[in-house]
């Protein structure tokens, strides 16, 4: 057994002619936090949707803590114990934060009366989450009224439920603001050190260099450089592709 969480082998992705994965080989350490960085349109998304069964690739394969997770079904990804948050945040805006949470563990309850059907222990856990993530007095407050930081970290909240040993964040600082921005670096930084793996695909770079471990660049579809901070923010190729310079 190695120590890597998520590996990559070849994938490849076409939509139509615009090849979004082109031969993509990454490996991503376990317990570490890792970063995909790279341009628009370079396959960060595309690369979260093939590696959790999302989106099917073309070819290639993808390998979690050893299993063969390729034409793994969204739902045995996050069996195999790897969650996921959305750039444009997934929760139901007429739901309160807590039925949110709960109805992120258990899809198929949505329509239910979510608290009544539940059991204490997992309302507990849910208010648990919502604590943990400074959200608890938002507990009764509908998703829709809250701030886009608020519920991305309600998002979060909702894949935390499942306990996954691997979280893949996309774009969590996005459109957030900055005193929230921390909170969600700091609790990136402490879930880690709980043990969990963190895959990270980011544009705000200051955020990026200072929680990360490891950083892959992504450039048209495949990795062009990769590193700890200090390596990847001189890197020339990075630089120029990246950053435009
Ligand atoms: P990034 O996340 O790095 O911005 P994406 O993975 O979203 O990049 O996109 C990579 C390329 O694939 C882009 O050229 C994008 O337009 C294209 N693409 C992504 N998803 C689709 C889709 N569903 N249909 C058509 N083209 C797509």
């Amino acid at each position: 057994m190695t120590d890597q969480a998520l590996r990559t082998e070849g994938l490849t992705k076409a939509f139509g002619g615009v090849v979004a994965l082109d031969g993509a080989g990454v490996a991503f350490r376990h317990g570490q936090v890792n970063a995909l960085i790279g341009p628009n349109g370079s396959g960060k998304t595309t690369f979260f949707n093939c590696v959790t069964g999302m989106i099917r690739a073309d070819s290639g394969r993808t390998v979690y803590r050893g299993r063969d997770i390729t034409r793994a079904t969204p739902h045995a990804v996050a069996h195999a114990g790897i969650g996921r948050t959305f750039q444009l945040c997934r929760v139901f805006p007429r739901m309160s934060a807590l039925d949110n949470v709960l109805a992120a563990v258990r899809p198929g309850g949505v329509l239910g009366r979510l608290r009544g059907a539940r059991g204490r222990a997992e309302v507990d856990r849910a208010r648990g989450w919502l604590t943990r993530l400074g959200i608890e007095h938002l507990v009764d407050v509908e998703a829709r009224n809250m701030s886009w930081g608020q519920q991305k970290l309600l998002e979060l909240a909702g894949v935390l439920m499942s306990d996954p040993e691997t979280v893949l964040l996309d774009e969590p600082a996005g459109g957030v603001n900055p005193a929230l921005l921390d909170r969600i670096g700091g609790l990136v930084r402490e879930l880690n050190a709980e043990g969990r793996t963190f895959v990270i695909v980011e544009h705000n770079m200051d955020l990026v260099m200072s929680i990360s471990d490891h950083i892959v660049v992504f450039d048209r579809g495949r990795p062009i450089a990769e590193g700890p901070p200090s390596v990847i923010r001189s890197d020339e190729r990075v630089l120029g592709a990246y950053l435009g310079v």
